[in-house]
C-alpha cells in the first residue's frame, strides 16, 4: 500500500503555557466543590472547551457580572484593573498567566514607573495584548502594520515588546520602522521561544516538503501565524482543525507531507491529521484501497474484531483448562464484549476526543450500534442461562458492574473523604475491572460449565491469560487516551503513574506473562499449548515498542496490531487443538 512520507514538527501541539493553564483548571476541578469560570476561553480549541464547559467550567465574558466562585486567568493574562475588579468582587483567583508572558507585563510595569511610553508591536484586539496594555498606565500603544508607526504621536522615552506569538520577521521589519522615528527606542524581543522555534520549524519544513498541514483553530492567531509563515515560504498550505477536513483527493498528490499545529491544539488531533495523511495516497475515494479501508475500518470501529479477540480468549482458555471447547463459550465472550464495548462508548464523554474518527462513526451507525448492542446483551445473558445458573450468574453480575461503574455508588461517608463517588474514580480502576471481567467471562465460565468442572491451577493460569492480555492491551489504550481522558476526570492507570511509568510497567508485565506461560506449561499445570501462548507476551512487547518508538503513534492500524493479539491466541490455539471439536 502506498504511503504518505509525513514529517511531523516537534513543536507541534500544546506550549508549557498552554499545558500549565489546563492543568491549573483540571486541578481546580478536582479539588473544589465550587463554581469554577475561566476569564474569557482558555484556550483555542473548540473540542477543548466544549468539554470543560461538560465539566462545568463557566466561561466568563471580560466585565461581566463577578461571580462567586473560582475564577481562572488564562495563559494570556489580564489587565491588573480587571484582575483588582474580580478581586474587590469577591472572586478567588487562580493565576494562570504563562510565566512568559507575565514576564513581558513586568518589563511594561517597569517602565512605565520611569515614566516611559510602550509600544506594543501585536494585535489590538488579542487578549495577551489587552492584558499587557493594562500595565502601560495608559501610555502603550499598539502596533501591527508599518503604517501605524507613521502614525504614532512624538514620544520621549520608548520601549518595544512582542505579543508573544508574533511572527520574528514581522516583528524584525516593525522594530527597524519604530527605530527610525524614535532613535533611543530600548527593544525587549518579547517573542516566546516556544513561538520562535514553532515558527522557525515552519519555515524548515516548507524547504523539505511538498505540502504543510498547520492544525488548529481557527481564531487560534498563533495557529493563524504558522499559516501565514508557511504560505509566505511558497509551499501549498492547509490550514484544518480536524482530519476530517482534509481532502484527500488533494492529499494524495503529494509524497511528502509535513504537519504542524498552533500552541492549543491537542496531541490527540494531530495524532489523527497524522494517521490519515499517511494513508492519503492509499485512501483515495474510488481506490480499492479505499474499499478495503472502509471495511476494516467497519470491522474494527464496530468492535466487531475486538468481540472475536474475545471469543478468541474464551476457546484459548478452554484448552489451558483441558475442557473441551464450545461455541456457547465462544459466544458469550463475543455477545458481553461487544455490549459492553458499545454501552462504554456511549457513556464515555472523552472517547469524542481521544477518538474522533470512532466517535462519526458511532453517529452514522447509531441505531445500528444501539440495536444490536442491547441485542447482544441479551444474547449473552440468554446464552449464560442456557450454560447453566453459574453462568448467567457471572455474565449478569459482569454486566451489572458494567452498568453501575460510572454511577454515584460510594457510600456518602467514604465518598466525603476520599473525593471518589464511582468506580471509574478510582485511579486505575477501568484497566482492572477490565481485565477481571474478561477474565471471568472467558476463562471461568468454560470450566464451570464443563461436564465435570474441575477448579484447577490451570484455571488460576487460564485466568491470568486473559487478564494479563487484557490489562496490557487496555493499559496501552489509555496511554493513548491521556489527554483527553484528563480533561473529562477520568483516573486511569496512566494518568496515575504518567506515560514512561506506565509502558514500562506494560512491557515489564508483557514480559513476565510471556514467562509465567511457559513456566506454567514446564511445570504440567497447563497443556504444552503454553510455550506457544508465551509468543503474546513478546507479541505485545512488540506492540508496545512500536509505540515507544513512535513508529506507530495511534490510529487504525496501531488498534489493528494490539487488538490482533488474541486472535493470534486463538489462531495458535487452533493449530493445537486436540479436540478440533469446535469447528
Ligand atoms: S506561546 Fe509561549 S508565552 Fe504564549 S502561552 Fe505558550 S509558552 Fe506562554
Amino acid at each position: 500500500m502506498k504511503t504518505t512520507n509525513v514529517i511531523l514538527a516537534k513543536t507541534a501541539g500544546f506550549c508549557v503555557g498552554v499545558k500549565r493553564a489546563l492543568e491549573l483548571v483540571l486541578k481546580a476541578i478536582n479539588e473544589n466543590q465550587t463554581k469554577i469560570y475561566t476569564y474569557g476561553p482558555l484556550i483555542h480549541n473548540p473540542q477543548v472547551l466544549e468539554l470543560l464547559q461538560e465539566r462545568g467550567i463557566t466561561v466568563l465574558q471580560p466585565g461581566g457580572q463577578v461571580p462567586d466562585g473560582l475564577v481562572v486567568i488564562r495563559a494570556h493574562g489580564i489587565p491588573p484593573k480587571e484582575q483588582g475588579d474580580l478581586e474587590a468582587g469577591g472572586a478567588r483567583i487562580i493565576d494562570a498567566t504563562c510565566p512568559r508572558v507575565a514576564k513581558v507585563q513586568a518589563i511594561i510595569r517597569r517602565a512605565a514607573e520611569r515614566g516611559a511610553s510602550t509600544i506594543i508591536v501585536g494585535d489590538a484586539d488579542h487578549p495577551e495584548v489587552e492584558g499587557l496594555m493594562g500595565h502601560t498606565q495608559a501610555r502603550g500603544f499598539v502596533v501591527a502594520r508599518a503604517q501605524e508607526v507613521a502614525a504614532l504621536p512624538e514620544l520621549a522615552e520608548v520601549i518595544v515588546v512582542a505579543q508573544t506569538t508574533q511572527s520574528k520577521a514581522h516583528f524584525a521589519d516593525l522594530v527597524e520602522r519604530i527605530k527610525a522615528r524614535f532613535p533611543q527606542t530600548q527593544v525587549h524581543n518579547t517573542i516566546c521561544d516556544a513561538t520562535a522555534s514553532r515558527q522557525g520549524e515552519v519555515m524548515e519544513l516548507a524547504r523539505q516538503v511538498e505540502a504543510l498541514v498547520v492544525v488548529g483553530g481557527r481564531n487560534s492567531g498563533n495557529t493563524q501565524r504558522l499559516v501565514e509563515i508557511s504560505r509566505a515560504s511558497g509551499v501549498p498550505t492547509y490550514h484544518v482543525e480536524t482530519e476530517q477536513e482534509l481532502d484527500l483527493e488533494e492529499m494524495s498528490r503529494y509524497r511528502t507531507v509535513g504537519v504542524t499545529a498552533g500552541a492549543s491544539t491537542p496531541h490527540w488531533l494531530i495524532s489523527n491529521v497524522v494517521g490519515t495523511l499517511k494513508h492519503a495516497r492509499a485512501l483515495r475515494p474510488g481506490s480499492w484501497t479505499h474499499y478495503l479501508y472502509r471495511a476494516w475500518r467497519f470491522f474494527l470501529k464496530s468492535n466487531i474484531y475486538v468481540a472475536i479477540g474475545a471469543g478468541s480468549l474464551s476457546y484459548t482458555s478452554s484448552l489451558l483448562q483441558d475442557v473441551e471447547p464450545r461455541f456457547s463459550y465462544f459466544f458469550v465472550a463475543f455477545f458481553y464484549v461487544y455490549a459492553m464495548h458499545l454501552l462504554n462508548h456511549f457513556t464515555d464523554k472523552a472517547s469524542k476526543l481521544n477518538d474522533p474518527v470512532q466517535s462519526m462513526f458511532y453517529g452514522r451507525h447509531r441505531r445500528f450500534l444501539l440495536v444490536t448492542g442491547a441485542l447482544s446483551a441479551l444474547l449473552a445473558l440468554a446464552l449464560g442461562l442456557y450454560l447453566g445458573w453459574e453462568a448467567f450468574a457471572f455474565v449478569l453480575f459482569m454486566s451489572t458492574l458494567g452498568l453501575v461503574y460510572n454511577l454515584k455508588i460510594i457510600p456518602e461517608g467514604i465518598a466525603a473523604v476520599t473525593h471518589i463517588y464511582t468506580l471509574k474514580e478510582i485511579p486505575g480502576s477501568k484497566t482492572v475491572f477490565t481485565a477481571v471481567a474478561w477474565g471471568v467471562l472467558a476463562a471461568l465460565i468454560p470450566v464451570v460449565c464443563d461436564q465435570t468442572p474441575e477448579i484447577t491451577y490451570s484455571t488460576a493460569i487460564a485466568f491470568f491469560f486473559v487478564a494479563g492480555m487484557i490489562f496490557i492491551r487496555s493499559g496501552l489504550f489509555e496511554v493513548l487516551a491521556m489527554e483527553g481522558d484528563r480533561v473529562v476526570g477520568k483516573e486511569t492507570l496512566a494518568i496515575a503513574l504518567g506515560k514512561p511509568r506506565t509502558l514500562n510497567l506494560l512491557a515489564a508485565a508483557s514480559l513476565i506473562f510471556g514467562a509465567i506461560l511457559v513456566l506454567a506449561a514446564w511445570l504440567d499445570i497447563i497443556p504444552t499449548l503454553g510455550y506457544a501462548l508465551g509468543l503474546c507476551g513478546l507479541y505485545a512487547l512488540g506492540y508496545l515498542t512500536i509505540y515507544r518508538r513512535g513508529l506507530m503513534d495511534s490510529g487504525l492500524l496501531l488498534e489493528s496490531l494490539v487488538e490482533g493479539n488474541m486472535v493470534v491466541a486463538g489462531i495458535l490455539a487452533f493449530l493445537w487443538d486436540p479436540f478440533h471439536t469446535i469447528f
